[in-house]
């Protein structure tokens, strides 16, 4: 059967378990020889014990455990070409020509790179000795297939990422255990969601705990899109007040509207007030926007009894959502049907999610769309962040 092998790279997310799971036993049941390969790309280029052979067993009871039981890694040596030609050796060796990678859009550059140098990495292979002639032709094409993990749902081209689902419970659970102890006190809270430069988590999750107010980005993909929005949210209005979010940047008086907005509420008989900062969340100059900034607001002009819950890892951590275990079983099972189509002229693809389909999707128009989007947060280019982001 074929060589094929699956790694996870980059930082975990609940569901690449699943992922995982789904890769092994579909190609099992389509007759490859499947490998795991431990430690992301590191246990690639080290070889040895990092790449191990994997049945179905293997992969039992683990569909439900968060993070990623095959390790994860960042890994410095596959930046380089030297790198990559002791990992194509420690492939051609097992016969694997085939290869899913679960990361984020770092790692699934890489995977292309490797894919594009293949052939020249087997040609020095064979010249130095290290691969016979029949190998060097037997496997000559390397085929990838990549699915991003990920729970910022960050990665353009698909709609939601393994992970992000299983983090908005994570989320919603801790604002929902905060509601309870704000009330008792009269106390405002600021909640520090994940998210890096993405701002779905806390607009979500500001969605999810009834916000009250919501900055939303200036130009949005769809014209009509921006009034609806703030129409929903406004009608599940209720214990979140304020949601800062990186594409959004507030104004620089946010101050003054943020406390209007609070001092409303409590006015009104509202006896807690939530308040949710994505971590990268930044005002028009570019300037971050930080829980302590919005404390110190919120002590110092309304005198409100504040307190800072930065969540952080807890958001990655824990057993993976339903959604995330079918997400990650979808995907996984379609990156090896794309794979086992595969031709040497294909486009490698990752797997995406869209409306409710596992669909395939060029993989670098997608890489180059995320880092676009990258580069146009950091231009404070919001309108075309926004856009190129699309619906997800
Ligand atoms: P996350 O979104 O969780 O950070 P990521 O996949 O984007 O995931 P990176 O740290 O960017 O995370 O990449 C993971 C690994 O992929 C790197 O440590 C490196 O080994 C490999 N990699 C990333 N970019 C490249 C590249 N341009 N060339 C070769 N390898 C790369």
């Amino acid at each position: 059967g074929k060589g094929l092998a699956v790694l996870t790279s980059g930082g975990d997310s609940q569901g690449m378990n699943a992922a995982v799971r789904a890769v092994v036993r579909m190609g099992i049941y389509l007759g490859c020889k499947v490998y795991f390969i431990r430690e992301g790309y590191q246990g690639m280029v080290d070889g040895g014990d990092n790449i191990q052979d994997a049945n179905w067993a293997s992969v039992s009871s683990i569909i439900h455990r968060g993070g990623t039981v095959i390790g994860s890694a960042r890994c410095a040596d596959f930046r380089k070409r030297e790198g990559r030609l002791k990992a194509a050796y420690n492939l051609v060796n097992r016969g694997i020509t085939n290869l899913v990678v679960i990361g984020g859009d770092g790692s699934l550059t890489g995977a292309n790179l490797f894919r594009l140098e293949w052939s020249s990495l087997l040609d020095e292979l064979a010249q130095n000795g290290k691969i016979t002639p029949e190998q060097k032709q037997k496997y000559g094409v390397l085929h990838i297939a990549g699915m991003v993990g990920s729970i910022d749902n960050d990665f353009c081209g698909t709609d939601m990422t393994i992970g992000t689902d299983s983090a908005l419970h994570r989320i919603i659970e801790a604002i929902d255990a905060i509601v309870s102890t704000a009330y008792s006190h009269q106390r405002t809270f600021i909640m520090e969601v994940m998210g890096r430069h993405c701002g779905y988590l806390a607009l979500v999750a500001g969605l999810c705990s009834e916000a009250d107010y919501i900055f939303i980005p200036e130009s949005p993909p769809k014209a009509d899109w921006p009034q609806s929005y703030l129409a929903v949210v406004t009608a599940l209005t209720s214990e979140a007040d304020y949601v800062f979010i990186p594409e959004d940047p507030v104004p620089n008086d946010w101050q003054i509207s943020l406390c209007e907005k609070l001092a409303q509420e409590r006015s009104a008989g509202q006896r807690l007030n939530i308040i949710i900062v994505a971590e990268g969340a930044i005002d028009r100059d570019g300037k971050p926007i930080t829980a302590e900034d919005v404390k110190k607001v919120v002590v110092e002009k309304l005198q409100q009894d504040t307190r800072i819950t930065v969540l952080g890892h807890v958001q990655r951590g824990g057993n993976p959502s339903a959604f995330d275990r079918v997400l990650g079983c979808r995907m996984g099972a379609e990156a090896v049907l794309a794979l086992m189509e595969a031709t040497p002229d294909s486009v490698p693809c990752v797997v995406s999610l869209d409306g409710n389909q596992a669909i395939r999707v060029p993989l670098m128009e997608c890489v180059e769309r995320t880092k676009a989007v990258a580069q146009a947060m950091a231009e404070k280019n919001w309108e075309l962040a926004v856009k190129l982001r699309g619906t997800s």
